[in-house]
């Protein structure tokens, strides 16, 4: 981030930001509006809150209209602006001064990834947390994964209101296909990403932890017959057209459960992204299993992975953006992430932290800037 300009995005108000290439540490009390920032970045990026707040809550209070703009440099640079209008409840985009006709073909332009200390749901949540990690990061990263998902979830969605109207076979049938192709190519994306990635996960792990071993695992729905995984199940979402004849196999199994229930009981919105801890021979989920501790650095791996493929997909540095990130990890571990980070290149940080002291092992080297009541002092 080179250049950002907010306009009354929460309490930041109007000001003009010039970021140093390294990045910057934002100190200030709590409820300065700190997060606001990263949140505000992060914006530009996916077009929607990290912290899962609705636009008209980034509204500023007193105001009907917020707007962004932010500009990156180096191989891949870009001007993304955003703004929305809370009364006409309109959202418009634009990079480089055109405005995009879809939100999707803006996505992912900052090339950022936000650490923060709620990451630990990503863990601890049930498998919609895991999942919506999946669905943020490849559409943020993947071409062609947004129109999937969103094709997916139209099609399941009909499927679902065909079901609950009773409809008959035929009418909940005809939207089969379009389930079943973009169905497949959420799951084969999804099941590529975590084989891709699941050894760099783990040894991210080791690395912060210094012992345990987590592995993480992409178990498809489709795949396990939802139980336990098939012989043969490893290469399952390797082939999309495997997955499709398999999901068009479950779907004539389920036919009465789904007619009786009067929802769609088998799909890749049943997925999961399993994270396991090994303890003598036996492997058990981090989620239920894992301690406070193994469970935040479970969250810290995944997002070192998705800072990884940023890197991989993109050819750039990440833009990390470090909310109070290591505020509940030891010193030690807060020192391998830091290390880790620095290992696999140098991109830019914005870290926050409500002390000096805080900021320092994280980035002593950083320009520092204060902010208070949303008002920021470089
Ligand atoms: P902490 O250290 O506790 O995490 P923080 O500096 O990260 O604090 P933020 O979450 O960034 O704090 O900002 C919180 C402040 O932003 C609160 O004072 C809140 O009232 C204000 N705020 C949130 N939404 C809006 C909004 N739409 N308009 C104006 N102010 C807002
Ligand atoms: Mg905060």
């Amino acid at each position: 981030m080179r250049e950002l300009e907010l306009r009354h995005f929460r309490n930041l108000g109007v000001q003009e930001l010039h970021f140093p290439p390294e990045g910057v540490a934002v100190i200030g009390d709590n409820a300065q509006g700190k997060t606001n920032l990263l949140e505000a970045i992060y914006y530009l990026e996916s077009f929607r809150s990290f912290r899962g707040a609705a636009d008209g809550e980034l509204t500023a209070f007193s105001e009907d209209v917020f707007y962004l703009k932010g500009s990156v440099e180096g191989d891949r640079p870009a001007t993304v602006s955003a703004g929305f209008d809370r009364k006409r409840r309109k959202k418009k985009v634009s990079v480089d001064g055109t405005d995009a006709q879809r939100m999707s073909s803006a996505l992912g332009r900052l090339g950022a990834v936000v650490f923060s200390p709620s990451d630990v749901e990503l863990v601890s949540g049930g498998p919609s947390a895991r999942r919506r990690f999946l669905d943020i990061l490849l559409s943020l990263n993947r071409e062609g994964y947004v129109e999937a998902l969103v094709g997916y979830r139209k099609a399941l969605a009909q499927r679902n209101a065909a079901l609950k109207a009773n409809a008959g076979a035929a009418a909940v049938g005809a939207w089969d296909q379009g389930l079943v192709g973009h169905g497949a190519r959420v799951t084969h994306m999804r099941h590529e990403w975590a084989t891709t990635w699941s050894g760099a996960f783990s040894a991210y792990c080791t690395a912060i932890s210094g012992c345990d071993s987590v592995a993480m695992k992409y178990r498809p729905d489709l795949g396990a017959g939802g139980g336990e995984p098939r012989a043969g199940e490893e290469a399952f979402g390797d082939d999309e057209g495997l997955v499709q004849e398999r999901f068009r196999a479950r779907l004539a199994e389920n036919w009465e459960t789904d007619v009786r229930r009067g929802v769609t009981t088998v799909g890749p919105h049943r997925d999961e992204l399993l994270l396991t801890i090994t303890s003598r021979a036996r492997s058990l989920q981090v989620r239920t299993f894992g301690s406070g501790g193994q469970r935040r650095t479970a969250a810290l791996a995944l997002r070192l992975a998705e800072a990884a493929t940023i890197r991989r997909e993109r050819g750039t540095e990440p833009i990390l953006l470090l909310d109070d990130a290591f505020a509940e990890l030891d010193e030690g571990r807060s020192r391998q992430v830091m290390e880790l980070l620095r290992d696999e290149g140098t991109g830019q940080v914005v870290l926050t932290a409500p002390k000096e002291s805080d900021a320092r092992l994280r980035g002593p080297s950083l320009e520092r800037w204060r902010i208070h009541q949303g008002v920021i002092e470089a």
